[in-house]
């Protein structure tokens, strides 16, 4: 096994000990682009429940922060494994059969991960059009606030 000379995104040698890593791909480990190539290798191993991605992406530098903190609060909202509860809204029954509490479980966790990657990438879409009047961006000439109570 040969280790590519330069690994500067964080990317392993190979994905899943297994798996080339196609250079735009290595390139970009961090976008969402990588994260569904991620998801798509995962299937490809036949194994069920593919880790959650959304903690894997970097923000785009251009985002504002008010958009940023929005973007963090659903990259933050995990799946919580001892309520098992499914994403909100989600049109189920109480009265699902349940044969396998484990995969339940694992399945709830992928739909959060889908759900709030969904939430994500359109608070970028949001942002980064432009147009967006909650956008938040701060002048560089802004001045801090000032203080009063400073010891002399
Ligand atoms: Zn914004």
């Amino acid at each position: 096994m040969t280790i590519p000379a330069s690994r500067p995104t964080g990317a392993p040698a190979l994905y899943l000990e297994q798996f080339t890593i196609p250079d735009h791909i290595r390139a970009s480990w961090h976008t969402w682009e990588a994260a569904a190539w991620r998801r798509m290798r995962w299937g490809d191993t036949n194994r069920l429940h593919p880790p959650d991605q959304r903690f894997t992406i970097d923000p785009p530098d251009e985002m504002c922060p008010r958009h940023l903190r929005m973007w963090t609060s659903w990259r933050d909202r995990t799946f919580d494994y001892r309520t098992g509860r499914r994403w909100p809204g989600h049109p189920g029954t109480p009265f699902v059969i349940i044969h396998d509490l484990a995969d339940a479980l694992e399945d709830r966790r992928i739909e959060w991960d889908e759900k709030t990657s969904e939430q994500m990438q359109l608070t970028e879409q949001i942002c980064l059009s432009g147009r967006s009047p909650q956008c938040d961006h701060p002048t560089a000439l802004d001045s801090p606030p000032a203080t009063h109570n400073q010891e002399r």
